[in-house]
């Protein structure tokens, strides 16, 4: 029965480790022999993770973990009802943690030239618009809000507004600002920030498309920044039954988290050194909210970073939150993979 307790004690929030394959082109090659394995024989997914690293076997069960051969289809699987919570009325947010490379970006996009490999942003988008169709026969009107933002060094960036990175404008005012409120109704605004409304699947795509633009132009400019920013997709969901006048609002933020890797303190200076305490922060800061609301404390330091800030809304209360920690399979990797399964051991 402890089982039962802990999954009470967590309320709505749930941990699902993914492992990566091995990829022959990226893991260095003769230490890539896998260093992590699972306690029941499973096909793709099961519960428990077992890593070893120097003889020591450390052991971890999640909610859910996806080996290397679980497909984007697989995945989604197991997550498409928390999306339907989303046009239910429940605020959601999936995040997906873990060190650069791990498979975050893999499992929250996917390869979308490819349709099996589309990870569960676009399969989302998919579902919700299928599922608001199909209920307008049942007299549901619905209409989606998407924004597209992230945030680097703790300032929020617009990823649907080309001016973007300017603090001064052209004509010499102080340009936006996107500040994070709270608004009476609970709800965050951003200031400034860029908020399209969506009626299709392909309205949604080519937004996606012009984020990704946004930031691969940031990375140039920046040192790889996409990897050392956080992603955070928002979209806001209204209901009205015309013929039972019933109304929902519903939230879906689906999180690309920056890559959670610790950088060699000592070899970091100036802002390199800058991005790694802000990521580091905001991380930890995500994690001790995520805690402290599956503690049920009374006071949930939220405060402490802008994406726990941002995402205040969404968090707790009776919101839905599931937390992806991807992990790299091979030796070289086994530190960081420790480090994030301990991460995600300690939400869970
Ligand atoms: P991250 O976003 O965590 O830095 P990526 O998602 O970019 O990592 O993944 C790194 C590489 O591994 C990419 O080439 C990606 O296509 C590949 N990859 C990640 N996860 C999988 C998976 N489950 N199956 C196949 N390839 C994957
Ligand atoms: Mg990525």
């Amino acid at each position: 029965k402890l089982h039962n307790t802990i999954l009470e004690l967590k309320g709505n929030i749930r941990v699902f480790c993914r492992v990566r394959p091995i990829i022959h082109d990226m893991d260095s090659n003769d230490i890539n022999r896998p260093v992590l394995s699972y306690p029941t024989s499973i096909e793709s997914l099961g519960r428990g993770i077992d890593l070893t690293n120097n003889a020591q076997m450390y052991s971890f069960t999640f909610d859910k973990v996806f080996n290397h051969e679980a497909s984007q289809e697989d995945v989604f699987e197991e997550i498409s009802q928390l999306i339907q919570s989303a046009l239910d009325g429940y605020k959601v947010c999936i995040f997906a943690y873990g060190q650069t490379g791990s498979g975050k970006t893999y499992t929250m996009m996917g390869n979308t030239e490819f349709p099996e490999q589309k990870g569960l942003i676009p399969r989302s988008l998919e579902q919700i618009f299928q599922t608001s169709q199909s209920l307008q026969a049942q007299g549901w009107k619905y209409k989606m809000q998407a924004s597209m933002l992230e945030i680097y060094n703790e300032t929020i960036r617009d990823l649907l507004s080309p001016g973007r990175p300017c603090s001064v404008d052209a004509s010499g005012g102080l340009s936006k600002q996107y500040t994070i409120k709270h608004d009476a109704n609970g709800n965050t605004v951003v200031t400034d920030l860029t908020i399209v409304d969506v009626c299709s699947i392909k309205e949604v795509s080519f937004l996606l498309q012009l984020a990704a633009q946004s930031r691969s132009v940031g990375r140039t400019q920046m040192n790889e920044q996409s990897s050392r920013s956080h992603f955070v997709f928002t979209l806001r969901i209204f209901g009205v039954n015309e013929s039972t006048e019933q109304q929902v609002e519903g939230v879906l933020n689906l999180i690309d988290l920056a890559g959670s890797e610790r950088l060699a303190k000592s070899g970091s200076t100036g802002d390199r050194l800058k991005e790694t305490q802000a990521i580091n922060k905001s991380l930890s800061a995500l994690s001790d909210v995520i805690f402290s609301i599956a503690k049920k404390d009374d006071y949930v330091p939220f405060r402490n970073s802008k994406l726990t800030y941002l995402l205040q809304p969404c968090l707790g209360g009776d919101s839905k939150t599931l937390m992806f920690v991807n992990v790299s399979p091979e030796a070289s990797s086994v530190g960081e993979s420790l480090c994030s399964l301990r991460f995600a051991a300690r939400v869970n």
